[in-house]
């Protein structure tokens, strides 16, 4: 919660603004249960494989078979339930997955795809896919897709079926955090491609969080298309 910090600033007239991002916790869910169940068959099976190839004295042939899938089950549990269980955050910075000490954040506007396929809802960005169990984050993912339609609505590819049975986001989900302004230098102007040299010279969209230099803020996002203009916010 290094991030996390005193939000009552005194306010100037300038177009900064609180940003805010709610924070979900993994929940124990059936999901993760069958992760643990998966988890332990596998290790069983293992363990059968194991036995049946190597100790017993007439080897089996299938026994490689119970080997490999075992391996596979143990494996597959180990990287779902972990996934399962890893909190998420959602708001104004985009969305962060936190693995243990480090955030692994993305912007809205460096989103190219977010799609749910086979009960994970994958965020696809420019430089890497990130997925979250929806199972295991159902509010988390529903904050996620409803912010996600009304920031980055190109983006988003989710079909209804996969999402059915999500909860309707609330203003008080999760826990709710005030967060710094993202971290904008060294970032590329989305308009002009230069880079972003001083946090000071920076504008960032409301909606999606694109970075621009305050010379080059155009009408509309390039990203999102909101309205932009004065409507960009001070980093
Ligand atoms: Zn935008």
């Amino acid at each position: 919660m290094a991030e996390v910090q005193g939000s009552k600033k005194k306010k100037k007239k300038s177009s900064k603004r609180t940003r805010k991002e709610h924070r979900y916790t993994g929940e124990q869910t059936y999901a993760s249960k069958v992760a643990v169940g998966v988890g332990m068959l596998g290790a069983a099976l293992l363990g059968a494989g194991v036995y049946e190839r190597w100790i017993f004295e007439q080897p089996k042939s299938f026994a490689v078979y119970l080997v490999a899938l075992g391996a596979f089950a143990l494996v597959g549990a180990v990287a779902f339930g972990d996934l399962g269980t890893l909190p998420v955050r959602v708001g104004d910075l985009g969305i962060a997955i936190e693995r243990g000490n480090e955030l692994e954040r993305i912007g809205w506007c460096d989103l190219k795809r977010v799609y749910a396929e086979k009960g994970k809802l994958f965020l696809e960005g420019k430089e890497s896919t990130s997925a979250i169990n929806i199972a295991a984050q159902p509010k988390a993912v529903a904050r996620i897709l409803a912010e996600g339609t009304r920031r980055i609505p190109e983006a988003m590819d989710v079909k209804r079926a996969a999402i059915e049975g999500l909860p309707t986001p609330r203003d008080d989900d999760g826990e709710v955090l005030t967060v710094d302004a993202p971290q904008v230098a060294g970032r590329t102007c989305a308009a002009s491609g230069k880079t972003v040299a001083f946090e000071r010279d920076a504008r960032l969209c409301p909606q999606c969080g694109e970075v621009y230099l305050k010379d080059r803020v155009p009408k509309k996002c390039l990203t999102c298309a909101a309205d932009l203009g004065e409507r960009a916010l001070e980093a």
